[in-house]
């Protein structure tokens, strides 16, 4: 594991599920804002890519699986101890599982509760913990946490119950959070994307039968900005929602989707 022990006057970022999609460009539009860098995924072959982009940068490496408490906790303590401090905690780590309620198995929704929320609320109450120990700065903020909910937290869509439901508590989390922790200086916001191009949106096309690249062609039809979202369009919004320019905006649902609509 790549851990550069550095402390550091540069703001910390901790990135949850960063060998994927929308993870590995946050990592990189992070990392071009000044951050120093703790990068996390479950799949530790993902994160190869980050490391060798950013290898001029501070940055370590996080592994584990966010289902177990005790990982939630090391991620937020590791990089704590790196570092000295954690100003920002994106949590991006996720996943999605199709189906109606009929359709729809205990494990599968056991899973994506585990995955989506109960690691979140964990991660994000061990950040709270550390935030409200550090100082404030000039706007008496301490720090920031944005979560990755989605468009079908907000308003859900088809045959993705348990996705929709998972999602629609980050989104909750997120306004409740922020209510509650605003008075400690931390901003609690959450991007919602709609489809964005990354390897769940591909795989999930897999699944159903459909080619990937033809499937995503199509979709650039129905979005009203001509164009499926990358994860950099995701990426530029995380790094704005954590930076000074965003110091009033807290328990915000910011929805990206090229004015599409779920629908
Ligand atoms: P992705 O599959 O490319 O990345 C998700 C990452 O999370 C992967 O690297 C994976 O290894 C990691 N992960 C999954 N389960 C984990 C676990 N148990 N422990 C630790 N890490 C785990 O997908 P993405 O599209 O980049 O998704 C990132 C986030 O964006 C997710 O929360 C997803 O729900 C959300 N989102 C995606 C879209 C989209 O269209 N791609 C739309 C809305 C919201």
């Amino acid at each position: 594991m790549n851990t550069i022990r550095r402390p550091t006057q540069q703001p910390v970022a901790l990135i949850t599920g960063a060998g994927g999609g929308i993870g590995q460009a946050a990592a990189q539009a992070f990392a071009d804002a000044g951050y120093a860098l703790a990068v996390h995924d479950i799949d530790t072959a993902t994160l190869d890519p980050v490391l060798t982009a950013l290898a001029e940068h501070p940055v370590m490496a996080l592994s584990g699986d966010v289902r177990d408490p005790q990982v939630c906790a090391h991620l937020i303590e590791a990089t704590r101890e790196n570092y000295g401090r954690l100003d920002v905690l994106i949590n991006n780590a996720g996943i999605m599982r199709r189906g109606n309620a009929l359709s729809t198995s205990d494990e599968d929704w056991a899973l994506t509760m585990q995955v989506n929320v109960d690691a979140v609320f964990r991660l994000s109450r061990a950040a709270v913990s550390v935030m409200q120990t550090q100082e404030r700065d000039a706007q008496q903020l301490r720090g920031a946490i944005i979560n990755v909910a989605s468009c079908w937290g907000v308003n859900p869509g088809p045959d993705h119950v348990a996705y929709c439901v998972s999602k629609a508590a980050v989104a909750s989390l997120t306004q409740c959070m922020a209510r509650d922790h605003a008075g400690d200086g931390i901003r609690i916001n959450a991007v919602c994307p709609n489809e964005v191009d990354t390897p769940m949106l591909r795989t999930g096309f897999a699944i159903r039968g459909l080619d990937p690249q033809t499937a995503l062609a199509q979709l650039d039809d129905t979005v009203p900005l001509g164009r499926v979202g990358q994860p950099d369009d995701i990426a530029d919004a995380m790094v704005f929602l954590a930076s000074d320019k965003a110091c009033y905006i807290c328990g915000a649902l910011l929805e990206i989707n090229g004015a599409k609509p779920v629908g």
